[in-house]
């Protein structure tokens, strides 16, 4: 009956069942692991001591900042997608670099851009001869994105920059169009992030599809931002490889590089607790209604879409205890995953998602009035912080006055 897809299994935690370690939190909730961030933060500043490139955590998948402090001491900087996030690193991280990448900056915003960021992406050619004179005058340095067009992925077409048609990037074939010498001198880096949750051989391929299309371009720039997507921290990925790429691309251009991972820093970080609110059944399936929601607060396994691996599952196995689990909304098609289990699912039972940290605090809503999950601190001495406390004012503020 469960169609249960192969995942990553969940990381189990110091030799204790979470569903015991998290027992007294109030469900639904976030819980971040320091000790995993730490971990994480520890395998990246690896990657920039033994390459020299440097490593900014891109703040759309993770921006916690209660955190900040401890990955601040393993990454250079972060990375905005606009003004508020570009802020958010300025005040949170201080002591990193500040970068920035908008598909489309506003006149508005710009000035105040201008105060946060060291480092300024555009997406377009317009863009760049609309503000880059005065982003140059204000000292920054000066990026332009392009798009290689080389698709490496087939799983995720929503995250695929190279797809056809894509708003993303600067091809060659426009830069060859609208490029002036006077712009270029503006320029002190490209930029380009095509990978999502991908391996450094999709790397490879990728600096290969951009070295043959802007190979007249990049001796003349300072620096080359790869972008994030990079699976870091993912246990089974080739770090030989990716430093590989890295060295290569210094020693071919003679650039500094970036890279600007969300999801490695805060791969595995984050556990999502809920309980089992009522058991229905239709027809063959069994049913669980949580006090979660994939639409509200997980809604990456929707929108991706994914299953997140769940504590004490049977990851692949036929038989046991299947059921559909779905969260309290009115949205039919909000649904986790179909599961199976050892046991009998009860009303009252704690269930403990993994992986949790990425895309979801910073994702989350609150559609049909759901109340947002409280973020808890795991801290590495091993207690819980309760860092915020949501309730009904955090549902109305966004709707009127
Ligand atoms: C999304 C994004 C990132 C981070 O991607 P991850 O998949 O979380 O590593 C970095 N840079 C840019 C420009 C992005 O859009």
């Amino acid at each position: 009956m469960a169609v249960v897809e192969t995942r990553p299994p969940f990381t189990v935690l110091q030799g204790q069942a979470p569903t015991e370690l998290f027992a007294a939190i109030p469900t639904p909730a976030y819980v971040l692991s320091e000790a995993q961030l730490e971990k994480n933060g520890q395998l990246l500043a690896q990657v920039m001591e033994r390459t020299g490139c440097k490593i900014l955590l891109a703040q759309k998948a993770f921006s916690n900042y209660d955190f900040y402090p401890l990955l601040g001491k393993y990454v250079a900087g972060t990375e905005a997608s606009g003004l508020y996030e570009a802020r958010l690193g300025w005040e949170e991280l201080a002591e990193g670099e500040v970068h920035v990448f908008c598909g489309a900056y506003t006149d508005e915003d710009f000035g105040e851009l201008l105060s946060y960021a060291d480092h300024i992406v555009f997406n377009s050619i317009h863009q760049l001869a609309k503000f880059g004179p005065a982003a140059k005058d204000a000292g920054k340095s000066i990026g332009l994105r392009v798009n290689p067009e080389c698709s490496t992925q087939e799983g995720h077409a929503i995250y695929d920059p190279c797809a056809p048609g894509s708003r993303l990037g600067v091809t060659r074939a426009v830069w060859d169009k609208e490029m002036t010498e006077e712009l270029l001198e503006l320029l002190d880096g490209l930029h380009f992030h095509t990978l999502c949750e991908q391996d450094a051989d999709d790397l490879e391929t990728t600096l290969e599809a951009l070295t043959e299309k802007f190979c007249d371009i990049l001796p003349r720039m300072e620096w080359l931002n790869m972008g994030g997507g990079h699976h870091i921290t993912r246990p089974v990925y080739d770090l030989e490889k990716l430093e590989h790429c890295i060295t290569r691309a210094q020693n071919l251009f003679g650039v500094e590089v970036y890279l600007e991972p969300g999801e490695a820093v805060a791969l595995n970080a984050g556990f999502f607790l809920t309980k089992v609110l009522d058991i229905v059944e239709n027809n063959d399936y069994r049913i669980a209604i949580l006090d979660g929601s994939a639409a509200c607060h997980m809604p990456d396994v929707i929108e991706m879409p994914y299953m997140p691996p769940l504590y004490g599952e049977e990851a692949g196995q036929e038989g046991g205890y299947c059921y559909r689990l779905g969260g309290p909304t009115c949205l039919s098609g909000d649904v986790i995953g179909d599961y199976s289990f050892q046991e009998e699912l009860h009303v009252g039972d704690l269930l403990v998602f993994g992986d949790m940290a990425i895309y979801t605090t910073c994702k989350n809503n609150t559609f049909n009035g759901m109340p947002l999950p409280n973020i808890w601190r795991w801290s590495r001495e091993g207690d819980f912080h309760q860092l915020t406390h949501f309730g009904y004012e955090d549902f109305k503020m966004r709707l009127g006055k």
